[in-house]
């Protein structure tokens, strides 16, 4: 698990602002009206060296929970997932009760957290930093979101607290999965299927932008991270941009992630653009999980599961690879189940066969059914030798690659799959020369 830095505080001192400032870019919305939105509550920072990552609690909205509700469940969020708290206050307002109350609540935790005293706009107004030492939190921290005044020294402050040998969020372990699908399939009601209800961030606003959102989660021991894309047909007016501009985002997605959902609306046909959302799987060669969703509103017996893959497989020839879940988004149906092929999925795509093991099973394929002459030659196999995961890759050393029909490729995939389990993975057979 990364470090982790998460930004707590009441209502409109500045969270969002400093979550902006900490990650580099404008990514969320500020407003003067308090609550407003946000789109990405998750994302990571980089200062020297270090990376971490950042949650800004104040993007978690729990449900209709009344207002003092909300702020105690955003700090239960930083003390229960974060390494580090930044308890941000208001110099313009002073020492709040709502800041009392969300120190109070800071004080049952040992972890370390940094009191940073927001809008701090000029050297006036540094004064203002003292009654807040009242919190109890040792030296607060003047700055200014605004003009990125202190931040420099809260990193460095953050960046002290990260233990030495802090690999950060490359961090092979978390899941990473993306949430693809053509409009009204049921991504966001998915995601929030996945996530339980804790978060909900769907703004009202009509024009607001919403980003592909990163939510980490933790499900059975496992670490993940759920990478939505589901915001996006809520951009509003401008239409034409944005057909482009979600697969736009869901091909940053994809790239991004380690395991696709690709979800299908069983209540209704598929249709080429189910297809052609999931031929991004292809093109990045991830590992995939087809969710068919809706399924409380199919009319079922016994076969339907069955004929329905038959059908799917059949349309989408190059997903054959992946299992697939049915469940109902809605009615909180059956989400488990997409767990557990998501877990053999990622497991399978960060498989390693072994050259001499991998290699038998090239040598007994060959030999079993030899290839026909192709281009006015026959293949030579050599040995194959795996060279990569994430997908598994493997380089297949032959006389002369331009001898090796296409079909034969498939049939040396096939027989891989057939001795070792690649379910839920693509696996890619690369063929080299060898004299
Ligand atoms: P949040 O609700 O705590 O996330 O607060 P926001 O980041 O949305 O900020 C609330 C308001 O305070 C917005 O109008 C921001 O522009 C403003 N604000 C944030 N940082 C500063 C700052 O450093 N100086 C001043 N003057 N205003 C700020
Ligand atoms: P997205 O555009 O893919 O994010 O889809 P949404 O999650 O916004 O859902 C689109 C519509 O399908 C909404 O009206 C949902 O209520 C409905 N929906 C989503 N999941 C289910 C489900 O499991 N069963 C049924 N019957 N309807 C669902």
């Amino acid at each position: 698990m990364p470090f982790t830095v998460a930004i707590v505080g009441r209502p409109n001192v500045g969270k969002s602002s400093l979550f902006n400032r900490l990650v580099g870019t404008r990514l969320s919305i500020t407003d003067d009206a308090p609550g407003v939105t946000r789109d990405r509550i998750y994302a990571r920072a980089e200062w020297l060296t270090k990376t971490f990552a950042v949650i800004d609690t104040g993007g978690i909205e729990i449900g209709d929970a009344p207002f003092l509700e909300q702020i105690k469940q955003q700090a239960l969020v930083a003390i229960n997932e974060a390494d580090l708290i930044v308890f941000v206050v208001d110099s313009r307002s002073g020492l709040t009760d709502d800041d009392n109350v969300i120190s109070k609540m800071l004080y049952q935790t040992d972890k370390k957290v940094i009191v940073a005293v927001n809008k701090v706009d000029n050297v006036d107004l540094k004064n203002s930093i003292y009654e807040f030492y009242a919190l109890g939190f040792g030296d607060p921290i003047a700055i200014s979101s605004n003009h990125g005044i202190g931040i420099g020294e809260l990193l460095d402050q953050i960046v002290a607290e990260m233990p030495e040998d802090n690999k950060m969020l490359e961090d092979d372990d978390i899941i990473k999965l993306a949430v693809i699908g053509y409009p009204n399939v049921g991504k966001s009601s998915l995601t929030n299927a996945i996530l339980g209800q804790e978060r909900v961030i769907v703004s009202e606003i009509a024009g607001t932008t919403r980003d592909a959102v990163d939510t980490p989660f933790k499900k059975d021991g496992k670490e993940y991270i759920i990478i939505d894309t589901a915001g996006i047909k809520k951009r509003g007016q401008v239409y034409e941009s944005t057909e482009k501009y979600s697969v736009l985002r869901a091909v940053s997605a994809i790239e991004r992630s380690d395991v696709g959902l690709v979800v299908l609306d069983g209540s209704r046909d598929l249709i080429a653009q189910d297809k052609h959302v999931a031929g991004y799987i292809q093109d990045y060669a991830r590992a995939a999980v087809i969710v068919v969703n809706k399924w409380d509103a199919v009319e079922k017996d016994e076969k339907t599961m069955k004929k329905l893959t038959d059908h799917i497989y059949d349309e989408f020839k190059f997903l054959t690879f992946a299992e697939v879940c049915f469940v109902s988004a809605k009615e909180n149906k059956r989400i488990s189940t997409i767990f557990e092929s998501v877990e053999r999925a990622y497991e399978n795509f960060n498989k390693r066969i072994p050259t001499n093991i991998i290699n038998d099973v090239l040598l007994d394929a060959v030999s079993m059914n030899p290839p026909a002459t192709f281009n006015q030659g026959k293949a030579k196999f050599s040995y194959v030798t795996q060279v990569s995961t994430k997908p598994p890759t493997f380089v297949i050393f032959v006389n002369d690659p331009s001898f090796v029909h296409f079909s034969y490729l498939r049939y040396l995939e096939n027989q891989f799959r057939k001795s070792f389990d690649f379910t839920g993975t693509p696996i890619k057979l690369i063929l080299r020369k060898k004299d």
